[in-house]
């Protein structure tokens, strides 16, 4: 299974527009940072994690030509905004299906109205295959079974994804122990650190260092970063054995 950093920065991505913050100065390219997302791929089937603002760009850098499924975490607009960009999988593939807690189907109902109109439909317009995702409920993609990991955004419900030894879990803040024990003998843990300073909706680094040497995967990826974090070399430097700081275009393989 291939894994592909489509996209590593926080809601504004680095750089922010109009900020003179080091970090959003540095020419280093691991500095640069688009919202998150990943593009996981393995034989034929192909699907990515979320949907940003930056979907369109994401797909065009990393050169994906087939994506058989969106699934979504929540319904946060930089993790959301993109959907409208599906269209030319549209046009080669039909009906995008997309995965999501029935609370961000509604949601993405109301802000992409458009997408789900019946009658009257703009031609061109993106069509998707709603599917529901339930805590507690595996599902099937291609030849995979995906367990969903239920966890909190502050007061948000939010799903993070097991899919054989890889999770990818984003906006964390708070989990309880019986979604930690889904998260056994993984391989990869790719888990959100926004920054070293508290924030009330997002795992700063201690919290998601805490994190990892609770669900001791083989190997953990920081994203969901940040500017205030740092430099990317600085900030790795910093960072435990086997822990990494995920940057835009990695890609790894499990
Ligand atoms: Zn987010």
């Amino acid at each position: 299974m291939k894994v592909y950093f489509l996209g590593t920065g926080t809601s504004q991505g680095i750089p922010v527009i109009g900020s003179h913050h080091p970090v959003c100065k540095s020419t280093d390219s691991k500095d640069k940072r688009l919202r998150v997302s990943v593009w996981v791929s393995w034989g034929n089937h192909s699907y990515v994690i979320d949907c940003g603002p930056d979907f369109r760009q994401q797909m065009l850098v990393s050169n994906c030509h087939k994506v058989d499924g969106i699934l979504f975490t929540h319904e946060h607009a930089d993790h959301t905004a993109g959907l409208d960009d599906i269209r030319p999988f549209n046009f080669k593939q039909g009906e995008m299906p997309i995965y999501a807690h029935q609370r961000v189907i509604e949601n993405l109902k109301k802000r992409f109205d458009y997408v789900f109109e019946t009658e009257n439909r703009y031609p061109g317009a993106p069509s998707v295959k709603t599917h529901e995702v339930v805590n507690n409920e595996a599902f099937v993609l291609g030849d995979k079974m995906v367990i969903p990991i239920n966890v909190m955004h502050g007061d948000l419900q939010v799903f993070g994804y097991r899919m054989d030894d890889f999770a990818y879990l984003t906006d964390v803040k708070t989990i309880e122990e019986s979604e930690v024990l889904k998260l056994k003998n993984l391989k990869v843990l790719v888990i959100n650190a926004l920054r070293e300073e508290t924030h009330f909706t997002h795992f700063n680094l201690e919290e998601a260092l805490d994190f990892i040497a609770l669900v001791q995967p083989e190997k953990a990826y920081l994203t969901h970063i940040s500017h205030l974090f740092g430099f990317h070399e600085e900030i790795q430097k910093k960072l435990p054995e086997n822990v990494y700081l995920a940057f835009d275009n990695l890609e790894i393989t499990i």
